[in-house]
């Protein structure tokens, strides 16, 4: 075989092999699977390289889902965070892919073993309702989340496995979604919390951001 085929061939299997590994819809699993309902376990530290490559490809599947020519390739629905139930690994592990509704800041981060540790008094709500790529794409609600929130978390980098143990404050959307993906380590849906109407509280006005997580 010539030097080119040779490569050809290796470069061939290297597209297949990612293809096979890349997470799709398909790999998300629905509203009624008993994963999604089970509370998550901690995820072992130092992270294994399995846990660290799962973090990646959930990452993977979030960001090419906000690019409209990959999402429209491989049938993505456009998404703001993934939980690792969600593709059947009940391990406490999410990831975000979320701007803040005020100054664009993109909050974009994987992180372990999550734990919310305070919660404001004050509430609000996506104005459009939540969504979530685990529950059928016509159904979106209104949630009472906090309005901001600390959490202790385990921030992975995903270029070097590196761990950063810390708290984070987060507020508006990404406080909004980070909490969704926290229920999700909890055994919940944001269906289990949905609300017809919510009066008293202001809502979070989102134009065009609000995607399923
Ligand atoms: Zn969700």
């Amino acid at each position: 075989m010539s030097k080119l085929k040779i490569f050809n061939f290796i470069s061939l299997f290297v597209i297949m092999y990612l293809v096979i590994n890349m997470l799709l819809m398909k790999d998300v699993i629905q509203d009624g699977h008993p994963t999604l309902r089970k509370r998550a376990k901690e995820v072992e530290l130092p992270l294994s390289n399995e846990d660290f490559n799962t973090l990646k490809s959930m990452m993977e599947l979030v960001v090419n889902s906000q690019n409209d020519e990959l999402a429209e390739k491989y049938m993505l629905r456009p998404s703001v965070g993934l939980a690792a139930p969600q593709i059947n690994i009940s391990k406490k592990m999410f990831c975000i892919v979320a701007p803040d509704e005020k100054t664009g800041q993109l909050f974009q981060f994987a992180v372990v073993n999550p734990k919310i540790i305070s919660y404001s008094e004050e509430k609000t709500y996506l104005s459009g309702g939540e969504g979530c790529l685990s529950v059928d794409e016509e159904i979106t609600g209104l949630v009472k989340r906090a309005k901001r929130i600390k959490a202790k978390v385990n921030i992975v980098d995903l270029e070097t496995k590196e761990i950063t143990e810390g708290i984070i404050k987060l507020s508006g959307f990404p406080g909004i979604v980070f909490q969704h993906e926290y229920d999700h380590l909890l055994g919940i849906l944001f269906v289990d919390k949905m609300e017809e109407t919510i009066n008293d509280i202001s809502a979070l006005e989102f134009g065009e951001i609000e995607k399923d997580s």
